[in-house]
């Protein structure tokens, strides 16, 4: 229990003692001599303590110190006081590092622990199981020795741990991990490892369930359409519900083939393993093809459009998303802006990257459908949108696209003033020599 030492009282002892030291000096007839052996008995007597304390911090076994007095008594308390908080400090933190690995342990992912220097310092059983370490042999080895996988060796070396990654796992190519990486106490990394093969072959079942309905169904929307074309243009009159019919039906039928067609770009996009720094895009020439498309479109509404495109700009990507995404913002401007209205077409460098953005002065979009519009089928007003005959997909392409390049579609929109969809292409897909 600690107490404070009370100075006035050691004060008040040492005075005693010296004033009787003189009184005895006085009365043998010699202060001096008897104020330096008296100084000299409490040197010693200070001396045999320092050792005495020396010997118990150094070789004694037991805790509690030894009984001394006067200051000693409260410099021996001092420390023990000292020794049990440690003590107990160390056991909460025994207890608290148990808890964590029982924790640990008890999680249905592989957990591993490693330093600054990518050794490992700490792995649960499940990494012991799926990944095939062993404990404590691989204790101290590097991470990236044990698991060779390119992928995983570019994610762990690049720093960015935004986003996990998904390769087979090291013990059997069958199984597909998920890896991600945290930052962890004082420069230490904490990896978990999770088994997604059931989840990863659900989602490719999707993609080539989607992507073969897809194809499947454009052969006999070819056959259908086709024929009601050469029955439509064919000059016998059928009588004007016959007509009706004839030309509502053309109009499903092209509607459910944009319907498709967009599911076959999206179905593509999103299993593309095209790399983007293999080609350059000729950005001016891919501008200048939609800003004739764009024109054909415009001429019911008569916007004014207008295109501010940087020449020289050229980047590295897959042509064919690239269009596909640029033009559907630019359609989806003339499509959802009011007749007359104003759209502008930017394309420059900006902040080290490349960036586009189509800013229209159309009716804007209330702010909670924004974090939903790239949702695959989502529509502002439904019944607006199937009147101009979207899909409901242009957008999620978009999405799409854009991950692919390694960047993120920006929507800023103020209802009764306009929107603008704009994205930043990373500086590394800059093609920097026609600059
Ligand atoms: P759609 O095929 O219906 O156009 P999109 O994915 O391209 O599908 O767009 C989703 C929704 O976002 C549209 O239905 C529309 O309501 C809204 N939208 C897209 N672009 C604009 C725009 N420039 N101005 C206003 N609304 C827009």
């Amino acid at each position: 229990m600690y107490y404070p030492r009370s100075w006035s009282k050691s004060i008040i002892r040492l005075s005693v003692y010296v004033g009787l030291i003189v009184l005895l000096g006085l009365y043998v007839g010699n202060v001096t001599l008897v104020l330096l052996i008296a100084s000299l008995t409490l040197l010693t007597f200070n001396y045999l303590h320092l050792y005495r304390l020396t010997k118990w911090l150094w070789e004694s076994r037991k805790m509690s110190p030894p009984s001394a007095p006067g200051v000693w008594e409260h410099v021996y308390e001092g420390i023990y006081h000292l020794q049990r908080r440690n003590r107990n400090k160390r056991r909460n933190l025994g207890e608290l590092v148990k808890r964590f690995r029982e924790g640990s342990e008890a999680l249905p992912d592989a957990v591993v622990v490693v330093d600054d220097e990518a050794r490992i310092v700490w792995c649960n059983r499940h990494a012991r199981i799926e990944m095939g370490f062993k404990w404590p042999d691989d204790n101290g080895r590097r991470i990236d020795n044990l698991i060779r996988h390119p992928d995983f060796i570019n994610y762990f070396h690049s720093g960015d741990y935004q986003y996990p990654i998904e390769i087979p796992a090291p013990t059997n190519p069958n199984k597909t991990f998920e890896y991600r990486i945290m930052a962890y106490g004082e420069d230490q990394l904490l990896l978990i490892v999770r088994d997604v093969s059931r989840v990863s072959q659900l989602e490719e079942m999707r993609k080539d369930f989607v992507a073969n309905v897809s194809h499947e169904l454009r052969t006999p929307l070819t056959v259908i359409n086709g024929y009601l074309e050469v029955l439509s243009d064919n000059d016998s009159d059928q009588g004007p519900f016959i007509n009706k019919a004839m030309s509502e039906m053309g109009t499903q039928t092209q509607r459910m083939q944009a319907l498709i067609e967009d599911l076959l770009i999206l179905s593509r996009i999103e299993s593309s393993s095209e790399r983007i720094y293999e080609k350059t895009i000729d950005m001016k020439a891919m501008f200048d093809l939609i800003e004739m498309e764009a024109a054909a479109l415009n001429k019911e509404k008569k916007h004014k459009i207008t295109f501010k495109i940087d020449n020289k700009l050229r980047i590295f990507g897959v042509e064919t998303e690239m269009r596909s995404a640029c033009s559907n913002l630019i359609f989806n401007a003339i499509h959802y802006t009011p007749e007359g209205g104003e759209i502008k077409v930017h394309w420059k460098a900006k902040g080290g990257g490349a960036y586009f953005a189509v800013i229209d002065n159309g009716d804007g979009i209330e702010s909670k459908h924004l974090r939903r519009l790239t949702e695959r089928f989502y529509r502002v007003d439904k019944a607006r949108s199937r009147k101009t005959g979207g899909s409901g997909l242009g957008l999620s392409i978009v999405k799409h696209v854009l991950n692919h390049h390694n960047s993120f579609l920006n929507i800023e929109s103020k209802v009764g003033k306009g929107s603008e969809f704009s994205f930043i292409l990373p500086e590394e897909l800059i093609y920097e020599s026609q600059r």
